[in-house]
């Protein structure tokens, strides 16, 4: 979670963002379409039934026969089957000002394929409006070498601006640039709010203070951390605050050593369990100011906050969790919680 930007009867709510970097190879078929635009060019494939694909497929979608490798150059321009307008665009979307995302069918294809059309204004989108590709000068073999549609100029109006661009752009491709395109970088990103709900909201509230609550279950009297206010084994509400010792015992860990451009702890470092003293459900975290090889279970660790006009309503109040001179804690005792 990062900032909290609103709060109502003490619910706190926040931005959350899941995104994470992703490779994938793309094999021959869709390999031959992303070179091909990283030279500006667009290609679909021909089905044994003579029908063109754009973008190319492995498989006929009508019959499910392989279509080879019959590919064919198509467009450069198109009409639009179907369009929506985009009136707010998202982070990481084609453009950073109204759009319409459309469904172009490519001269000389028989299918359409799906892109941003840059028409500046809503009321210039219909379907059926010839568009060309706006080509990016810096091309690597990606759907984004083509930085959106555009629409076509009319008869005389072209004074052509984007061959110049494109020209420009193959000049800066280097020689080793004319390899094949074998695999893509497709980034995921997923950008929603989040609310913390009743519980997680009073233990953030807490985190604030330099406190640490947690709620126990009137039922089967285990104290869960963070709590989410019911029991999942007894499914009642848990409405008994208790405050909890930032103390506690590891009860498993992993040690991280594989780089990710999301976490910006240095490598490598332990992630671990923390059994908080008083609680019955370990919490996540990590453990530093120790040598990796002496990370155990059973281990003795406390909690390192930020300085106290740091803390917020948040997990990061918690830097990390750091060793303490206590025997350790055996096994059997932590069996219930791993
Ligand atoms: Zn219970």
């Amino acid at each position: 979670m990062s900032e909290i930007v609103s709060e109502e009867g003490g619910i706190l709510t926040a931005p959350h963002v899941l995104e994470y970097p992703y490779r994938r190879s793309v094999g021959p078929v869709l390999g031959r379409f992303f070179t091909e635009l990283r030279a500006g060019r667009i290609v679909g494939l021909r089905t044994q039934q003579g029908r063109v694909l754009a973008p190319p497929q492995e498989y006929d979608p009508e019959t499910g026969a392989a279509t080879g490798s019959d590919f064919v150059e198509i467009g450069p321009g198109g009409v639009v089957t179907t369009w929506s307008w985009v009136v707010r665009p998202r982070a990481k979307q084609p453009l950073d000002r109204p759009f319409a995302w459309a469904l172009v069918k490519l001269d000389g294809a028989d299918t359409a394929m799906l892109h941003a059309v840059d028409a500046g204004d809503l009321s210039r989108m219909r379907t059926g409006m010839r568009v060309r590709p706006r080509w990016r000068a810096e091309r690597v073999g990606h759907i984004h070498d083509i930085e959106c549609f555009e629409p076509e100029p009319q008869a005389t109006a072209d004074n052509g601006l984007g061959g110049e661009r494109q020209r420009a752009g193959e000049l800066a491709m280097a020689e080793e640039a004319q390899k094949p395109v074998t695999n893509i970088k497709t980034p995921m990103r997923l950008e929603y709010r989040y609310s913390a709900g009743i519980a997680t909201s009073r233990f953030l509230h807490g985190i604030a203070q330099g406190k640490i609550l947690g709620q126990r279950c009137p039922s089967c009297s285990k104290v869960y951390v963070p709590p989410r206010g019911s029991c999942p084994r007894c499914a009642v509400a848990t409405e008994e605050e208790v405050e909890l010792s930032d103390k506690g015992t590891i009860t498993t860990y992993a040690i991280v050593r594989v780089p990710s451009e999301s976490i910006d702890v240095p490598l490598p470092f332990a992630s671990v369990h923390v059994l908080l003293d008083g609680a019955d459900l370990p919490m996540f975290s990590v453990v530093q100011e120790c040598p990796l090889d002496q990370i155990r279970m059973g281990m003795r660790v406390q909690a390192v906050w930020v300085p106290r006009e740091q803390l917020g309503p948040t997990l990061q109040s918690i830097r990390y969790f750091k060793p303490i001179d206590e025997p350790d804690v055996p096994a059997e005792k932590l069996q219930e919680t791993v």
